[in-house]
């Protein structure tokens, strides 16, 4: 199946110049939605993960699951506040200004294989960031999958000691 037929681009969003890949419309077809799950499963079945990762709140509709289909745990990453027990953060920079993530200090045990999984990979900046959280608890990055891979912002050069694939390329 053409997945990239599934994608919607809304042009000018959320700003002005912006054309903003929309995964609503691959995730309400049920066929695209599955080809899409199963698709980063394959990717990831022989690399012994113990943890998949996902960053609030795409990250959890592809990386629950993926989870579930390998039968291993989901850990969320979330936006400051939300987690309701002690956490680990990291602070990153954006275009204009920070944002940062935060994880439950007791999700990943040290030395375990970890699988990022995330919709978009636009500057890198919300996954490097994700790499820096999981690094700090001990887990090892054994993979990151993003659905799609905006390739002329070149976010794989933040991300480059990793394993990092993508099933759609802008
Ligand atoms: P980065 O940190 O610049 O790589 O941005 C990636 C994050 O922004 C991901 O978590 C995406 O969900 C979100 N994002 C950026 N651009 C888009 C888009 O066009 N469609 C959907 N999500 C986007």
């Amino acid at each position: 199946m053409n997945l990239e037929s599934k994608i919607r681009n809304i042009q000018d969003f959320p700003k002005p110049g912006i054309g903003f890949k929309d995964i609503t419309t691959l995730l309400k077809d049920g066929e695209a939605f599955k080809e899409a799950v199963d698709r980063i499963v394959e990717n990831l079945k022989d690399k012994d993960i113990d943890y998949v990762v996902g960053p609030e709140a795409r990250g959890f509709l592809l990386g629950a699951p993926v989870a579930y289909a390998l039968g291993v745990g989901f850990v969320p990453i979330r936006k400051p506040g939300k987690l309701p027990a002690e956490v680990v953060s990291f602070e990153y920079d954006l275009e204009y200004g920070t944002d940062k993530i935060e994880m439950h200090k007791d999700s990943i045990e040290e030395g375990k294989k970890v699988a990022i999984i995330d919709d978009l990979l636009a500057t890198g900046g919300t996954v490097e960031a994700a790499t820096k959280l999981i690094e700090s608890l001990g887990g090892e990055i054994a993979s990151i999958q993003f659905l799609i891979e905006l390739e002329f912002l070149n976010g794989r050069d933040k991300l480059k000691v990793y394993d990092v694939e993508s099933i759609i390329k802008y």
